[in-house]
């Protein structure tokens, strides 16, 4: 299993240009990238000659990195004509450079029985282009154990809405971090999405220690094992139900902190935010061998 990251958490804070995040990829020894579209601040989706984009395809060929699957922009508003147009582009985007899987946040609702219906409906209307294409769209888990709004948290309910747009469009991303927040079980989740499963956003977190004063989990996107996934359960499932997909990391440590302000001589201080470049490089290469190690455990790594 190819081993993979996603470029959001770079390309937001520290190496702007995707060409040269995906060269450090490479550097670090990754074999494949979650291309975050929604994210990047050189412009893919504002590319009217494609010449970025044609740069990116050229430069991911030549460090031998496999562009599998996207973060697409997202919005709690399906009334937003901004985010129809910038779906559309992204799409386009993942047609050319032969993205197979892009990754989409269902909306919230306040009636559970109009999630699936919703969603499909609006997801449906990308199907000429997705034939056009060939992308796939992977409906994401999202939301806390005490959220009432999302309804995406189940297999149930992401292969629901997979049946409803149907599978030659719509896929599943189950993302490791959201199953823990929301208190679901990785193996019996994983192994019931079965063959609908697209892509993965694999990350830790501290399910159930709370934030002080706060009512939800704090999604910190860590490394894996730094926080109480039970990732054996959720590698073997991917095992049972034959994944062909890549392992790919979603974290964001340490950059995503979910502390509480602190005020001195009456203003906000910060001076330990943003993490040094040079700290963020190490803890990268720590982060390789994690999945490196987790993969070669269970005898998925590939050379
Ligand atoms: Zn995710």
């Amino acid at each position: 299993m190819k081993l993979s990251v996603c470029s959001g958490g770079y390309t937001r804070f520290f190496i702007h240009d995707t060409s040269e995040a995906l060269r450090y990829f490479a550097n670090l020894g990754y074999q494949a990238i979650d291309l975050s579209i929604d994210s990047s601040y050189d412009g893919l989706l504002d590319d009217p000659d494609g010449s970025h984009a044609k740069t990116v395809k050229n430069v991911a060929k030549e460090c031998n990195l496999l562009l599998y699957q996207a973060h697409a922009p997202a919005s709690a508003d399906p009334t937003d004509q901004k985010l129809v147009k910038n779906l559309e582009k992204t799409i386009e985007v993942c047609g050319y450079l032969e993205i197979e899987n892009l990754v989409i946040h269902p909306f919230p609702t306040d009636d559970i029985s109009q999630a699936i219906p919703l969603n499909a409906e609006y997801f449906s209307q990308f199907t000429p282009l997705l034939d056009k294409t060939g992308v796939k769209l992977c409906a994401e888990n999202l939301g806390n154990y005490n959220d009432v709004r999302h309804h995406f948290k189940t297999a149930e309910m992401l292969n629901g809405l997979v049946d409803k747009v149907g599978k030659k469009y719509m896929k599943v991303c189950w993302d490791t971090g959201h199953g823990n927040l929301t208190n679901k079980d990785q193996y019996e989740n994983v192994t019931k999405i079965g063959s609908n499963l697209g892509c993965v956003h694999i990350h830790d977190n501290y399910y159930p220690i709370f934030v002080p004063g706060e009512q939800y989990a704090f999604d910190a996107h860590n490394f894996p094992l730094f926080g109480n996934i039970n990732f054996d359960a959720f590698i073997q499932a991917l095992i049972d139900i034959n994944y062909k997909g890549t392992f790919n990391l979603e974290t964001d440590t340490p950059n995503r902190r979910g502390h509480r302000d602190f005020v001195y001589n009456g203003e906000v201080t910060l001076k330990l935010k943003p993490i040094p470049f040079e700290i963020r490089k190490k803890s990268d290469e720590m982060l390789f061998y994690i999945g490196k190690y987790m993969l070669e455990t269970y005898g998925l790594w590939e050379d």
